[in-house]
């Protein structure tokens, strides 16, 4: 008898111990993940990643298993949503992660990247002439597929999260322009967009990590900095002077829909040589400043998706 007593306890610890471990369990992004995924969508064997390619389509199949294996579910029928550029067929990769709030489930925040990139370039190097756009985008979907861990992971969202994946955003913003208009159509309540683009090289000389295209739109770079307790996210004076804010695929939502829909970036063109050229290459990204790029910002988002009401406003 005493003995079934004394195993009975120690199995009620056990339990009790297995279930705080599990409440406190921490989510961390990995710079071997990130590179892991860059190195793939970024390889010659892609070709660049040209919309209607071979090579995209390698790369949009890839992203389809890696949310499959991570339980994110597609939004649309399938996770590739179609349409056409001229005669060349094209995909969003569209997945979602349902909020866990009766309510505020009914409201979306978007979490993307451009997938594609331009090709093969007219500019050879030293023979090269694979635009392998690993900073140009492949870091961005790289970060949005870890994010989508995370959540898959936490389950701890309110509201519901869409996690996309842009084609021919190289061909001017045509895969936004198609989702941000067909989600308008359906009337589906989005919140914000945070919209990633070339964050595989660190910002430098600043006391914030990225900065936000469009920063005086809205107030989400300081509610973000505020949710983050910290200086996270700030301003560029060239993203600001070449209006970069509406050439990425933030700027077909924030047009349809008149909410904050903007851009995280850590590179401005002022601290990489390789935009646009053969030699962004998935070696010259700096996987430590994107882990901890992500690390940082997402219990910021994770706030975002929580928050009783919707905080992130345009500014008047
Ligand atoms: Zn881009």
């Amino acid at each position: 008898m005493k003995k079934i007593v004394v195993l009975l306890s120690l199995m009620l610890i056990y339990s009790c111990k297995k279930e705080v471990k599990e409440k406190i369990e921490t989510v961390t992004i990995t710079s071997n993940e990130l590179k892991e995924t860059v190195a793939f969508l970024a390889s010659d064997a892609l070709q660049g990643r040209d919309t209607g390619s071979q090579g995209i389509e390698e790369a949009a199949t890839y992203i389809e298993n890696q949310f499959k294996t991570l339980g994110v579910k597609p939004y649309f029928k399938t996770y590739k949503d179609p349409f056409k550029v001229d005669s060349l067929n094209a995909y969003n990769v569209v997945g979602v992660i349902k909020g866990n709030d009766q309510e505020l489930q009914k409201e979306y925040i978007i979490i993307g990247a451009h997938y594609d990139h331009i090709g093969i370039s007219k500019k050879v190097v030293a023979n090269d002439s694979i635009a392998n756009g690993a900073n140009d985008n492949a870091a961005g979907t790289s970060s949005v597929i870890a994010i989508a861990k995370y959540f898959a992971a936490k389950k701890n969202n309110k509201r519901s999260l869409l996690f996309v994946l842009f084609s021919a955003e190289e061909k001017g913003l045509l895969g936004s322009m198609h989702l941000a208009k067909k989600l308008k159509a359906q009337n589906v309540n989005l919140y914000t967009m945070v919209n990633l683009e070339m964050i595989g090289v660190p910002f430098i000389d600043r006391d914030y990590t990225a900065f936000i295209t469009g920063y005086e739109k809205s107030n989400m770079a300081e509610k973000l900095n505020n949710y983050l307790d910290a200086n996270v996210i700030g301003f560029s004076e060239i993203a600001k002077k070449y209006n970069l804010f509406t050439h990425s695929d933030n700027y077909p939502f924030y047009k349809e829909f008149n909410l904050p829909c903007h851009t995280i970036s850590s590179c401005d063109l002022s601290n990489y040589d390789y935009y646009h050229h053969v030699d962004d290459e998935a070696d010259k990204l700096d996987y430590n400043h994107m882990a901890n790029l992500i690390n940082t910002i997402l219990p910021g988002i994770e706030k975002m998706s929580n928050t009783p009401t919707k905080e992130i406003i345009l500014n008047p």
